[in-house]
């Protein structure tokens, strides 16, 4: 398992600690939702670990826990959002997938429909 602390120079890791503003939406002991800055569908919430991890790359077999916890706060944020006619749950890893925010973060777009494939 990863045991990074916290990075006083990660952008998430300091909204999680409380010191950048953030519009939670859901929280928990392992993860916290909040809305992104330049939201991308109707509905567009990012999940992140609290405890510092660079990507999905980087996450190793102890990690599925957290993971679990990702996915359990991406549900209650997809009921919270009233999200009934679908969502989409999206990690982008690396340059190309356009992966600028080098703290773990998932996705959950929603509120119109979503194209296939993404862009
Ligand atoms: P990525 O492109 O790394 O997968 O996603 C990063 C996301 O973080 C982007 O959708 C971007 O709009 C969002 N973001 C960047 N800076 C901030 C910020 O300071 N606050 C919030 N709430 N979202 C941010
Ligand atoms: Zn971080």
């Amino acid at each position: 398992m990863t045991t990074s602390q916290p990075l006083a120079d990660c952008l998430f890791c300091r909204i999680v600690a409380g010191e950048l503003p953030s519009e939670e939406v859901a929280s928990s002991d392992e993860a916290y939702a909040f809305r992104d800055i330049n939201p991308a569908a109707p509905s567009h919430v990012l999940i992140v670990p609290r405890r510092h991890l660079t990507d999905a790359a980087a996450l190793e077999p102890g990690d599925s826990e957290l993971l679990s916890a990702l996915f359990s706060l991406a549900q209650a944020v997809a009921t919270s959002e009233g999200l009934s006619g679908g969502y989409r749950l999206v990690f982008n890893v690396g340059e190309d997938a356009g992966n600028t925010v080098p703290h773990l973060h998932l996705h959950v777009l929603g509120g119109r429909p979503m194209a296939w494939p993404p862009g």
